[in-house]
């Protein structure tokens, strides 16, 4: 099925993107929930981390390291931030394709819920 996010990837939709290259898209939450927070978006199709497999170990690596370097250009990778990935109903997981969040800018609470 078709995700919000697939229409971004294909560019059917806008987006503030922040970051592309031909695995990952990353662009801004439409809904910030802290001064930065941007989604990091596998282009395959995966519905979430627990459909991942050991086809992903790349990809899964690969997305990691873009959000480090876009913390690193953002300038927030020494005051540190929070990485996030929701899975199924239980995780909060309100779009069926596999994301990361990035959260930063200023100081995170320790709450998960
Ligand atoms: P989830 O709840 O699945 O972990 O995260 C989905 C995120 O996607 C939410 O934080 C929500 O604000 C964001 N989102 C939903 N629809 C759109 C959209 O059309 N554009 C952008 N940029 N973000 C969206």
């Amino acid at each position: 099925m078709k995700t919000i996010f697939s229409k971004i990837i294909n560019k059917e939709i806008k987006a503030d993107i922040v970051y592309e290259d031909d695995d990952i898209i990353a662009f801004k939450d439409i809904y910030p929930a802290a001064p930065i927070h941007i989604l990091f978006v596998p282009k395959k199709e995966i519905q979430n981390l627990a459909y991942a497999t050991e086809d992903d170990l790349i990809l899964l690596g690969k997305i990691q390291l873009a959000i480090a370097k876009v913390a690193r250009d953002l300038g927030i990778d020494k005051e540190g931030y929070r990485v996030v990935s929701n899975i199924g109903d239980f995780g909060g997981q309100t779009v069926q394709q596999m994301h990361y969040h990035l959260l930063g800018g200023k100081k995170l609470g320790t709450k998960m819920d």
